[in-house]
């Protein structure tokens, strides 16, 4: 069956230049376009071209972060297309062309991905900068983005030819608008003026929605006048239960409304999103990376050679259980190797191949928690004395508008000067894809300590997996499924739906994290590397071999795309 999926979604990362993506939701979309590319699928991608990206990092010398836009040439990645549209944005006109990028699969097949571009001399001053910022502005400039993306994208499609579209897949609410765009056309073809209810039950079996966000106060929502005002809909008011809420139009419960099945992005968040939505049917399907996307160059020649097929047949990847420890360990080393490169050169700093080291690298806000490591340096350092010493590196943006992330990243980095000399510490600027790459597969240890249940999956901690670089992480998202305890690495306190108290104070998690390195984890690597040898192929065989964009997609497939 050739089924046509439209995969829509804010951010997308297609290449290491283009700045069309900020973090994990983005990185995801991208996997999911390659994975599609890889099967073969007739899908197609949909976002905003985002000329200005997000923004580029640096640190100044009081551990502040700096922010400069992030201007990228779209002609040099993508090809801009003679076809353009025109929507209604308050009585406004806007006029938006599109720009095509083909991600290509194992095979060669091609996905073509539409980036929307508002920057023509037709709009007004201001819809010109519609595409520029990736999540910047204030409500009204995301209200028009969201316009530009939902009802825009639909728009894009018809006018390339795509009038056989069987699902749109929203990823994450953001795009939820391309709902009123199906109504309208299902209006039109029926010859109404306004679209009806029947119309609602007809365009819902066509949609489809991933929720990522496991806290209610991370939905985006648009108080009720000014959606109107912008979105001119007199149904919007008609059908307040399937628009509206509390005065405000709420992406997610437009999306949840308007579609045939709804996903989260674990197993634990799925049942975190029943209890937020409890009158909705929420399933989940647990994200994944994209394997040849994230293996490391040495890892993917010793793949190569003992795992050949590893890229057409990811599951294949549990035959890592018959690589030779040394070739593993020397393909660790040689990552590890790269990464000590980049952090030498860049942060001017002495690490070595042979030293410990533990990888944070996320966005930079509050319930990452990426302190918890540095809440006792005193401890942490009696932990180098007692076993050998440690690098740390940490990586990661805070929204500019996020002034206690930006505290986060202060804290830790000031909280160094306070570190023995058996520990350094680097805090490297401006991460995004290539750094990403370098960190996960270079470190020896992946740390992630989230404030549960707000990580509604991760997916570092799986490119890491695929390098065979374990994680140390609390029992949230994705790492509930991943974590065998000793076996692909190891847990940070206690399951957070086995605990009456769910508020466990950090002092407590920090303190399980201490206990962790000194009991396990560096004894075993100091003391019995070959049992750590042991956890990193086994990472790669259980966790490697299964949270990829490939098993994901497989889901997709058989739940939600063509049943
Ligand atoms: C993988 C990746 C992310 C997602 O990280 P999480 O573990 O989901 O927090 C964010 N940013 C970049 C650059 C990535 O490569």
């Amino acid at each position: 069956m050739q089924a046509r999926v439209a995969y829509f979604s804010m951010e997308m990362a297609l290449a290491v230049g283009m700045k069309t993506y900020s973090g994990g939701l983005g990185v995801l979309a991208g996997d999911t376009v390659r994975g599609f590319a890889d099967y073969e699928l007739s899908g197609i991608g949909v976002t905003l071209l985002h000329r200005r990206g997000y923004f580029r990092q640096s640190i100044d010398e009081n551990g502040w972060q700096q922010e400069q836009p992030d201007d990228w040439e779209p002609a040099k990645y993508a090809e801009k297309l003679p076809e353009t549209v025109a929507i209604t944005i308050e009585g406004r006109t806007v006029t938006i062309a599109v720009w095509r990028r083909s991600v290509e699969g194992l095979n060669g097949h091609a996905v073509p991905v539409y980036m929307l571009d508002t920057r023509l001399d037709a709009n007004s001053e201001y819809d010109r900068t519609l595409t520029d910022y990736l999540y910047g502005g204030d409500r009204y400039y995301r209200l028009c983005q969201e316009m530009v993306l939902g009802i825009g994208g639909v728009k894009i499609l018809r006018a390339l030819g795509y009038t056989d579209i069987s699902r749109f897949h929203m990823n994450e609410g953001h795009s939820a608008f391309l709902t009123l765009e199906l109504l309208d056309e299902a209006a039109e073809n029926a010859g109404r003026k306004q679209f009806s209810r029947e119309d609602v039950e007809a365009i819902r079996q066509k949609c489809v929605f991933t929720t990522h966000t496991p806290v209610a106060a991370g939905h985006d929502r648009f108080p009720l006048d000014m959606a109107m005002r912008a979105l001119q809909r007199k149904e919007l008011r008609d059908m307040q239960d399937v628009f509206c809420c509390d005065n405000e139009l709420n992406m997610t419960y437009l999306a949840l409304n308007l579609s045939d099945r709804v996903n989260g992005v674990a197993k634990r968040h799925g049942e975190i999103s029943r209890e937020m939505f409890p009158n909705y049917e929420i399933d989940s399907i647990t994200n994944g990376v994209h394997v040849a996307t994230w293996t490391a160059e040495p890892f993917a020649k010793l793949f190569d050679k003992h795992v050949p097929e590893w890229r057409k047949d990811n599951f294949s990847l549990r035959y890592a259980l018959r690589i030779p420890c040394d070739a593993v360990r020397e393909a660790h080393q040689q990552s590890k190797q790269a990464l000590m490169d980049y952090v030498n050169k860049t942060a001017k700093a002495d690490f070595d191949v042979d030293t410990f080291t533990l990888g944070f690298a996320r966005r930079a806000t509050p319930y990452k928690r990426a302190d918890l490591l540095m809440r006792d340096v005193q401890r942490l350092n009696a932990l180098a004395e007692r076993h050998g010493p440690m690098q740390i590196i940490y990586a990661g943006k805070a929204h500019p508008n996020d002034q206690q992330g930006k505290e986060y990243i202060q804290r830790v980095i000031q909280s160094a000067k306070k570190l023995s000399d058996q520990i350094q510490l680097v805090y490297l600027p401006d991460y995004a894809w290539e750094l990403g790459g370098l960190i996960t597969s270079g470190v020896d240890v992946w740390l992630n300590t989230p404030l549960p249940p707000n990580e509604a999956s991760g997916t570092s901690g799986m490119k890491a997996a695929l390098n065979g670089v374990p994680s140390l992480s609390v029992l949230d998202g994705w790492w509930l499924e991943g974590c065998i305890e000793n076996e692909t690495g190891w847990a940070i306190g206690r399951r957070y739906d086995q605990i009456e108290n769910p508020d466990v104070p950090a002092e407590q998690d920090a303190d399980s994290l201490y206990e962790k390195l000194d009991e396990v984890v560096l004894p075993l690597y100091y003391e019995n590397y070959d049992g750590f040898l042991d956890v990193m192929i086994n990472a790669i065989a259980l966790n490697g071999s299964f949270f990829t964009a490939q098993r994901m997609l497989l889901e997709y497939m058989s739940m939600v795309y063509f049943r």
